[in-house]
Order: C-alpha cells, then structure tokens, then sequence
C-alpha cells in the first residue's frame, strides 16, 4: 500500500519529486514508446493529480506526438537520464510517474496492463489482472473525479 506522500527521483539524485495524493490508478505499459523510453520490456506507471506533484532539480523536457494526435512531455534527468514524470496535452490535470524512480516502488500495487498487443512473449501477465490490448479505459478508476480525464 503506497502511503502519501511519497517521494522519489532519478539515479543520480538530481531531480527529486514528492507527491501529496495518492494515484488514480496503477499499470504497466507496453507499447513501443514505453520500451524505448524505459530501455526495457514495459514502463509501469502510477497516474496521480497534477497539483500534488512537485518536482525539485531542473530536469529536462522532451515532447512527442504520441499516436492519438496528443502531445507527451517527459520530464527526465539531463545528468543521468532517468525518465521521471510525463505529462499529456489531453489531460492537463493529471501527471504519470514511472515508478521505477519511486523511493518505495514495491509499495505500488500494479493491477492494470495496457498495450498488451505489444507485449513481449515473456511478460507473464497474471490472470485476474485487467488487460487492455491498446490505451486503458480508466473511467472506473476516476469515478470520484471523472472531469480529470477531461482538459
Ligand atoms: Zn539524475
Ligand atoms: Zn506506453
């Protein structure tokens, strides 16, 4: 169970965040992007208010459109590189932590998969866990503020 706040940062311990709520929802990814921007098989992922986060150092921005049209920007350490943070153009009130930078990462429980058609053949994925082939419908996991999803 993650216990607010929580804190985390990036490998060389440059940029350093804390975030006073805790996440709407929990899940890895595994689409070609995520790959590439974790360097490994899936990026797993918390999404968490945008006002909650508050991120210290002065890490780097790096934009892209992602296949939906929006526009991504991926706050990573300039000094080592570690991909903290992102933010999408469509949904300005959220933020996505990778949890991998998360000082207690084991404290996250990951019960959501999305971009599964691009799944590597040996990620197992447990069977009572929710799977999306493409981007996750997270409506039930914003019922208490739905308009988040919205800009
Ligand atoms: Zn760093
Ligand atoms: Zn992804």
């Amino acid at each position: 169970m993650l216990e607010v706040p929580f804190e985390g940062g990036c490998q060389c311990g440059e940029v350093r965040y804390r975030c006073t709520a805790p996440p709407f929802v929990s899940y890895t990814c595994h689409c070609l992007a995520c790959q590439h921007l974790t360097s490994s098989a899936f990026a797993t992922c918390i999404q968490v208010p945008a006002e909650a986060l508050s991120v210290s150092g002065s890490p780097s921005f790096r934009e892209r459109q992602a296949d939906s049209g929006n526009l991504l920007s991926t706050a990573f350490c300039a000094t080592c590189g570690s991909a903290i943070c992102s933010a999408n153009s469509a949904r300005p009130r959220i933020r996505t932590i990778y949890v991998g930078t998360l000082e207690r990462a084991e404290d996250v429980e990951i019960n959501a998969h999305i971009w599964t058609k691009r799944r590597l053949p040996w990620v197992v994925l447990p069977p009572s866990h929710r799977k999306f082939p493409e981007a996750g419908d997270w409506r039930p996991d914003y019922a208490r503020e739905p308009s988040r999803l919205e800009g």
